[in-house]
């Protein structure tokens, strides 16, 4: 696989034997390379909007980097004077969650069924209790999960907010990526959804799983790979953990979709529009200019998801309570996997765009933070029905502290996946997954449509929909990116 490199941009690619690249991917990398020419002729035409002259400083590609709708998945894009919206895909923060609980496998295993049921009822039925104020969710759309522990009164303990006052604000910041807190300006794009100054109402949105390829999974310490580095983060085998991987589900959807309209208005008229749509926007002082205004918008967006994933953390660790009595449930982790991170670069500021990449900073970049001795905890997912990972990372400057942050898929959605019945009808026998559908019940059973439409999407998400996962951490071990802690083995999956 060649890439020809008329830009002379540092460009690297971090993958081994077992990790097939596919070409279509690499094609996909080449034309996004193209954005530095689109970036100067922005440039050219409209100086004054731009800081300093735009560049792309650096691009690497994750172990399950493949292609996406313009840019890789798996693509880490560094730029400064300008941000690219469409490199962080369409799910702002989408991320991933870990919490570590005081229960046995064992102990969860013997009440599988009963865990089953509160699960559903709680992610599915009326189980979702999260009323919010007008004031609240300003607060959480401009402060995120900080602004939450600001603005909610301990008097107010509603539903999951029993379960907010129970955690230690101070032990849940520190445990996210930059605090949770991803400060916002104002609220742009999304004010529709703060409901009316002063009223107590339900949200929709919050605590929703999304479709498809987000879960929440309740997991057992398989493995220790890592005796201290697991040690120092609470991680013992056999330990049930939760883990949450989901983002700002249809609230960062409207906002993409907003701007990708508004980023065609203003590519400036005498620029050519790039050939494979993916557009620049200026980052410069004008506070009031597009790129600035995505800025706050994104922040808002990433506020919400980092909620979400909170809140669906709380779900679980709720219905883990109706089975089996009060538990611990400490946070590991929390980092985005789809976002724009502004960082220093020889005195100037830069734009890490991660798009299905996580940070992976070392220890020295975590002073001030519970990870200043091993650094930051990357949390890898396999499948349903696979095993997931988390490694500590090393700040390796060739990924940009980047790790990969999943498996990736082996089986395109789109693709047929007819030939994978046998193996559908053993994964599910095998396995529980918990969906909005129950199976089980008699009346949905006889209920063909529902059944053959809700078993297809599961099938595209069964593990040999994804690749191993094996080789995937193999590849981030072997660069130094990230040292593997401890693996952990599905118990039950929730699936939206
Ligand atoms: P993405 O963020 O690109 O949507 O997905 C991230 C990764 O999550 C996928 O590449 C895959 O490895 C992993 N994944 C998808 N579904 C599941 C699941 O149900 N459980 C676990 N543990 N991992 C999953
Ligand atoms: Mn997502
Ligand atoms: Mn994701």
């Amino acid at each position: 696989l060649t890439l020809e490199n008329r830009y002379d941009i540092d460009v690297s690619l971090f993958a081994n034997e077992e990790v097939p690249i596919e070409p279509a991917a690499v094609r996909e990398l080449q034309t996004m390379l193209t954005l530095q020419e689109t970036v100067e002729a922005v440039h050219q035409d409209a100086p004054h909007r731009f800081p300093d002259s735009p560049r792309i400083e650096q691009v690497s590609l994750t172990p399950d980097f493949h292609k996406a709708s313009g840019i890789p998945v798996g693509t880490i894009l560094e730029t400064s004077g300008f941000i690219v919206p469409q490199a962080i895909g369409n799910d702002i923060n989408c991320g991933m969650r870990l919490h570590r609980t005081g229960l046995s496998a064992e102990q969860v295993t013997a009440y599988a069924e009963e865990l089953e049921s509160a699960c559903r009822s709680m992610f599915f039925e009326a189980g979702r209790r999260i009323p919010m104020t007008w004031e609240h969710r300003e607060a959480m759309l401009l402060s995120g999960i900080e602004g939450l522990y600001d603005s909610v009164d301990r008097s107010f303990d509603d539903g999951m907010w029993s379960y907010f006052h129970r955690t230690s604000r101070e032990e849940t910041l520190s445990h996210i990526d930059r605090r949770g807190n991803l400060k916002a300006a104002r609220i742009h794009g999304l004010e529709n959804l703060l409901g009316e100054p002063g009223r107590l109402s339900r949200d929709s949105q919050i605590g929703s799983i999304g479709g498809g390829n987000h879960f929440v999974e309740f997991q057992r310490v398989e493995r220790i790979i890592d005796g201290q580095i697991a040690h120092a983060w609470g991680l013992s085998p056999g330990m049930v953990t939760v883990m949450v991987h989901t983002g700002s589900v249809s609230v960062g959807y409207a906002c993409g979709n907003f701007y990708r309209g508004k980023i065609r208005d203003v590519h400036p008229s005498g620029v050519p529009h790039p050939e494979n749509v993916i557009y620049v926007l200026p980052l410069g002082t004008d506070e009031n200019d597009t790129g600035a205004l995505f800025w706050d918008a994104m922040h808002n967006a990433a506020n919400f998801a980092f909620a979400n994933r909170m809140f669906l953390a709380m779900m679980a660790w709720a219905s883990l309570e109706q089975c089996l009595g009060e538990t611990s449930f400490d946070l590991v982790y929390d980092a985005p996997h789809n976002m724009i991170w502004k960082e220093q670069r020889k005195g100037r500021e830069t734009y890490v765009h991660r798009k299905g990449a996580c940070p992976a900073r070392g220890y020295e970049a975590m002073a001030d933070t519970p990870f200043a001795y091993y650094g930051e905890p990357v949390l890898v997912p396999g499948s349903m029905g696979a095993s997931s990972y988390i490694l500590a990372g090393n700040g390796f400057a060739g990924t940009n502290q980047s790790a990969a942050h999943g498996a990736g898929r082996a089986v395109s959605r789109g693709a047929s996946m007819k030939g994978f019945e046998r193996e559908f009808e053993k994964f599910m026998q095998a396995f529980r997954v918990v969906t909005p559908v129950d199976f089980r019940r008699q009346e949905i059973s006889q209920r063909r449509d529902i059944m053959e439409k809700k078993l297809a999407e599961l099938r595209q998400e069964a593990p040999f929909a994804y690749k191993g996962i094996g080789p995937v951490i193999e590849t981030i071990h072997d660069a130094g990116i990230a040292r593997p802690v401890a693996e952990l083995k599905p118990i039950m999956t929730v699936k939206g």
